[in-house]
């Protein structure tokens, strides 16, 4: 067993491995409390822990990472499907709400447990065989170009069943796009890495887009911009979408920092989403108008293609709704 671990399921452990430099930062946080509670469990990388013990600003990372009490509380308006995922579903595996672009629920599994997920109350079912289900559901569904493997994180799947669903979407010459969202080139670069092969391939194939989630340029490092250039050597587009969360990211500053940093590590800001009423995330909503002025700061500061586009996903639209 490596030690230490290189996933953190017990938040005492967690802190610990913090050590005490951290611990006024973290003792705003309740700990033991919610250490048992198995809804939205707690977890974290080794990686991520060590971006908060380099972290300027340790707890913009923390807030992220670490359960409180607030998710406990219920508030109006925050539901289970804030994004009306389940009567989108096609099959056990595809979602699709747009024209020409179906979305695969690849795998439940994530690099961490993001407190303000939108899928943190996602029924995810057990799938036998995610391959030959989205094979089958792209024979009848030609008119669908463009792919995205989400999930949970579609490269948390072993390197085996990745290219198991890569070769199943392949087979089809309808899907020209391929895209991936992902969080783990900054929560497990290790875990990217190990699909290398493979994604240097894919783009003699599809135009292969990939969209990071990143929210704080303290969450970008010297792995993230090795995954970064390799992925782009390789003929990827990356773009990154963040999500407006209050006390992480929400002031002109963090923003265009964030999107600076993205750019000197060859990613461009795609979306800025206004946060999805999962229940539990209540504590996390910065208000439209707030959301609108710091655009319009950021806006002043940053030339146009490293603007992202404030959005927000309303169930039954046809596609994202700007704000
Ligand atoms: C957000 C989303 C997409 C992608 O939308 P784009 O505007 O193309 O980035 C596709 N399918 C589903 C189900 C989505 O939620
Ligand atoms: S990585 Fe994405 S899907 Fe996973 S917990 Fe974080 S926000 Fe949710």
């Amino acid at each position: 067993m490596e030690n230490p671990r290189t996933v953190f399921t017990q938040i005492s452990e967690f802190l610990e491995y913090l050590g005490s430099d951290l611990a006024d930062a973290t003792a705003k946080f309740s700990k033991a409390e919610l250490d048992d509670k198995p809804k939205f469990p707690f977890q974290c990388s080794r990686h991520y822990a060590d971006l908060i013990k380099k972290a300027a600003n340790p707890t913009a990372l923390l807030r992220q990472i670490l359960p409180t009490k607030e998710e406990l509380k219920n508030i109006d308006g925050f539901v289970d499907d804030p994004v009306g995922d389940l009567p989108a579903s096609k099959s056990d595996c595809v979602i699709q709400k747009y024209d020409g672009r179906a979305l695969i629920v690849s795998t439940a599994t994530c690099g961490v447990r993001c407190r303000f997920c939108f899928r943190r109350n996602y029924p995810f079912r057990e799938i036998p065989n995610t391959a030959r289900e989205v094979d089958n559901w792209l024979d009848t569904h030609t008119d669908v170009w463009e792919v995205i493997l989400s999930g949970g994180d579609p490269l948390m799947l072993g390197p085996g069943k990745f290219r198991d669903l890569v070769e199943a979407i392949a087979k089809h010459p309808s899907v020209t796009t391929l895209r991936i969202h992902t969080r783990l080139p900054v929560v497990r670069p290790d875990l990217v890495m190990q699909h290398f092969e493979l994604l240097h391939e894919l783009p003699a194939r599809f135009n292969c887009v990939l969209v990071s989630h990143v929210n704080h340029s303290d969450e970008l490092d010297s792995e993230s911009a090795t995954v970064f250039a390799q992925l782009r050597f390789s003929g990827w587009t990356l773009l990154n979408q963040s999500v407006l969360l209050k006390g992480v990211n929400d002031s002109t500053d963090k923003l265009t920092t964030l999107c600076r940093k993205l750019f000197s590590q060859g990613v461009l800001p795609y979306y800025l989403h206004q946060l999805d009423h999962a229940s539990g995330v209540a504590h996390f909503e910065v208000d439209d108008n707030t959301a609108r002025s710091l655009i319009d700061e950021i806006r002043k500061q940053l030339p146009g293609y490293l603007v992202p586009k404030l959005v927000r996903e309303i169930a039954g639209e046809k596609s994202k709704t700007p704000v």
